[in-house]
């Protein structure tokens, strides 16, 4: 196991510096996701995980403390419609998301183009950018497969 030291910035430290109260929910969830490996999750994913490692925290609270960290930065959320969404840690980077709505593994990728037509949309409606992700949906291979099994190769 690798040592629980490679967090950039303590989460008490960071969540204090952006006027955040640093509640023990707070840091467990951004050292939590700081910890892990980059990853889009859910908030049940996120509540279980903080849970098996005996933290003691409600889904409600963990729902509320990653729209804190989402209104702060820290977190990124990917849309996913119907109120569901995944999180992520937001490091800075701008990218989008391909989705699929069957078994939900996502992909990440940035389109230049993508990027620049953003900007000049946001401008058109007299906005200025500041980056929300786009999520694509389709179905990804396996489950195409798996939706299709005997289905006869065309002649
Ligand atoms: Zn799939
Ligand atoms: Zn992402």
């Amino acid at each position: 196991m690798p040592p629980r030291s490679h967090s950039p910035v303590p989460a008490l430290d960071a969540l204090k510096r952006a006027g955040l109260l640093g509640t023990a929910a707070q840091i467990a969830v951004l050292d939590y996701l700081q910890r892990t490996e980059h990853g889009h999750f859910s908030a049940e994913e996120i509540h279980r995980r903080i849970a098996a490692g005996g933290d003691r925290m409600n889904l409600s609270t963990t729902y509320r403390v990653l729209g804190q960290l989402v209104d702060a930065g820290f977190v990124a959320n990917v849309p996913l419609g119907k109120h569901h969404s995944l999180y992520e840690l937001n490091t800075g980077e701008v990218h989008d998301h391909l989705v699929c709505v069957v078994c939900g593994r996502v992909e990440e990728f940035s389109d230049p183009t993508i990027n620049r037509r953003r900007v000049a949309i946001a401008k058109k409606f007299g906005k200025r950018f500041v980056g929300k992700t786009l999520a694509l949906q389709g179905v990804c291979a396996d489950c195409t497969a798996r939706a299709h099994p005997t289905r006869p190769r065309a002649k």
